[in-house]
This record gives C-alpha cells, structure tokens and sequence, in this order.
C-alpha cells in the first residue's frame, strides 16, 4: 500500500514503524474474514482492512473524529488478523500507534475518560487486591453485573517450600493473585514436581500492558522498566533457565518488551534480553511431560473428565503458540477437547474490552461457550486470567487454568 504520510509523522519513529506496516499490506482484505469484531457487525471499518484504511488515512493529514476513535476501540486487539495475513502485516504494532495518535487529536467525553483512568490505575494498583477481597466477601449481594467481574474466593494451597538448583523467575502478575491465586502456587508446584523452584521477584507487577493498551504508553513502560529491573540480577548471574508467564497476556507483552523499549538506550538490550528469556508456562511442557508422567494419578485422570480448551488469542495469535497445551495435556492422558469451530476467534475479554465494549464481549463470550459446552465438559480450561474470570461469568461449568487441573492429578 503506498503512503504519504503527513510532515508531523515523517521523521518520527512511530511514523516510521506505521508506514513500514502499511507499506506489506496489498489490501487483499483475507483478515476481514477472521475477525471476530468484522462477524459480529458486518461493517467494513470494524474489520482490520478498515481500520489499516483510518489509521492511513490519519497519518496523512486526515482529521480523526469520534467515529474513527471508536471503530479503533471495537478492536478486541485479538490479533486473530496477524495469522491470517499472508503478507506478515503486524497489525497489533499498527493499531498501538493508531490509537494514540487519534487519542491526541479525538477528546473522550467526561465519563469515558473517567472509566478508562480508573481502569488503568485501579487494576495493576495495590489496593486492587483488598477490594477483590471485599467484593469476594459481599459477593452474594452484589448486582449480577459486578459478580460476574468478581470470581468466587478460592484457596490457593500450599506454596512448595523445595529448593532446587533449576530455577526459573514467573510474574506475579497484578490482578492474577488477587482473583486466582490458586493458577500461581498450582504453577509453583507442579514445577516443583518436576525438580524446578519457582522465584517470584517481589518488586516486579503489572507487566504493563493494562496502561500500555490504554492509551498510557508512557505508564506502561515505566512498568515494564520497572520488571527489567527487578529481574536484572536473577538475569545477569544466570540463576533462572527462563522468565515463566502463565498468563498469556503478560506473557505477549514480555515478549515484545525488546521492541516496546527498542528507542530507549538505557533499557533496550536488556528488554531483548528479558523477551528473548520469557515463555509461556506451555512450553515448557515438552520437557516437563516425561517427568509427570510417573506422577500423575490414574484415579484423578478419571475424575477430571473431559476438557474444553479455549485457546486464548494473546497465545495463539499474540505469541503464535497453537496445539501445545491440548497435545501435551493428551500425552499426560487427560481428555482434551477443543472446540469444533471457531477456536481461533476470541472470547471476548481481551483485557479491558469486557468493561469497555460490554456487548461486543457478551455477545463473543456466549457464542464462544456455546461451542466448548457443546461436548458437555467437565471443566473449561484456558491459559489467561482474563478468559477464565469472563468465560466463568456466563455458565456454571467450572472455568480454571489448566495447571490447576494438572496440579490437581499430581497433587491428589
Ligand atoms: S490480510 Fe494482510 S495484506 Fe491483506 S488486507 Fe489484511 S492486513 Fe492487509
Ligand atoms: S485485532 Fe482482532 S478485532 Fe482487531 S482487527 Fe484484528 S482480528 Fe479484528
């Protein structure tokens, strides 16, 4: 596609990096077909060819409007698009630039504005974790549109307390314990099964992807900045075989730290560093599978029943993982499935997009359990706090990570 980009983005690097994107994409418009936002409305511009289309257009002088901002916010960021593309168009990197340069220009209304801080601020803060606490504890009373972003309170078992020589460093997280905190002790100790210890670095938090997708890039590097450092030494003495991600939203975030920090001297060799370290707990499993296998209960094999898997997007499309979870679960014996069709679409939670687009994500989140509670499973299994909480909020088959259910069969 030629540009011609507008004098105030020509010698600047986003201008740079956009017009580099645009330049792959011939139009051919094989993404339209596979994105979920394009399904549900029908509309050229909710689609990624469109909105490669208004990003263009606003790079070359245009005037985004309201209208533009919005057909930008519909975008569940899925990447589903990237897989699709067969001219290798990074349409995650695009709409990042996109967004920010019509949030420059588009002012939001009071109350809009006033959601999206309180988004950014409140979930990767402190204080996120008493209010769950809270909102766990009065769960029962509260309207059904809040309990549904409130999972019930569930224990997370013992931390393992083995000392190892393999050791690998994994991110907290920032809503993740406070919601879950069952997914990290199970990753703890099923790691700790197969002779691996587990270190949380205690100054590192939310990967900043929360900020970052919301507009305050400056917010969101300062945090991942933040986790550079706090890594840094468990790095640089080599302590940690790898940095271990099980939630795959942080975990494409980490991964693209090296390209969010590639303009920074200070931090841009060592966010290589850290991304090229970072994995998603899912592959460590090729090496973990032949160490579990004489652990895992025959009896609890039984008792798990079938799995439906949702593969999330931020691990298939973001970190283009596919298969591993469900091949690997198989290996292990348990019965895995995963959806007839659509398993490439989104759920629906994508981050934010549940509290901001709630339609939008209701609508995507219905027909996505639609189709994993076809084969009646016993229990839904994914790989992200955030698909986990929002699929949970519309059915009563248990939704969980699936190293709780094979921390359940090592452990039993
Ligand atoms: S599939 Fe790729 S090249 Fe084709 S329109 Fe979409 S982004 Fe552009
Ligand atoms: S990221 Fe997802 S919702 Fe956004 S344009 Fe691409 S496929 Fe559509």
């Amino acid at each position: 596609m030629q540009t011609h980009l507008a004098a105030q983005y020509q010698d600047t690097d986003e201008g740079r990096q956009a017009e580099a994107i645009l330049r792959k994409c011939v139009h051919c418009g094989f993404c339209t077909a596979t994105c979920p936002t394009y399904q549900l409305l029908g509309d050229e511009l909710d689609g990624p060819r469109g909105r490669i289309y208004l990003i263009k257009q606003v790079l070359e002088g245009e005037q985004p409007t309201r209208k533009t901002q919005l057909h930008l916010d519909r975008c569940l960021t899925c990447r589903n698009c990237e897989s699709t593309c067969p001219s290798g168009v990074q349409y995650g990197h695009l709409i990042d630039i996109g967004r920010k340069i019509v949030e420059e220009q588009v002012p939001r209304p009071a109350s809009e504005k006033a959601l999206r801080w309180a988004l950014k601020e409140g979930l990767p803060s402190p204080l996120f974790s008493p209010a769950m606490k809270l909102g766990q504890a009065v769960r029962g009373l509260l309207p059904d549109s809040l309990k549904a972003k409130v999972p019930e309170a569930r224990p997370a078992g013992a931390w393992p307390t083995g000392q190892h020589s393999r050791k690998v460093l994994m991110l907290g997280g920032c809503v993740q314990p406070a919601m879950a905190p069952n997914i990290n002790a199970a990753t703890a100790r099923v790691l700790d099964a197969c002779g691996i210890q587990t270190v949380i670095a205690p100054e590192a938090g939310c990967c900043g992807a929360v900020k970052f997708h919301l507009n305050d890039q400056a917010g969101g590097l300062a945090q991942m900045r933040r986790n550079i450092d706090a890594w840094w030494p468990w790095v640089e003495g080599a302590q940690v075989e790898a940095i271990v991600m099980n939630a795959s939203g942080c975990g494409v975030t980490v991964k693209e730290y090296g390209h969010h920090l590639a303009g920074d001297p200070a931090y841009a060799s060592r966010a290589q560093r850290i991304s090229e370290l970072t994995r998603d707990l899912s592959e460590l499993l090729p090496d973990l599978v032949p160490l579990l296998k004489t652990r895992i209960k025959p009896e609890a094999l039984q008792a798990a029943g079938l799995q439906a898997y949702h593969p999330p997007c931020t691990l298939q499309h973001g970190q283009q993982l596919k298969g591993g979870v469900e091949k690997h679960l198989s290996e292990l014996g348990f019965q895995v499935s995963v959806a007839a069709s659509e398993a490439h679409l989104c759920c629906g939670s994508a981050g934010t997009y549940s509290v901001l687009q709630p339609d939008i994500s209701k609508t995507l989140r219905d027909r996505k359990l639609g189709h994993l509670n076809q084969g009646q499973p016993r229990t839904i299994i994914s790989a992200n706090i955030g698909c986990i909480t929002h699929l949970q909020s519309g059915t009563a088959v248990p939704v969980r990570h699936w190293v709780e259910v094979l921390d359940q069969s090592v452990s039993a």
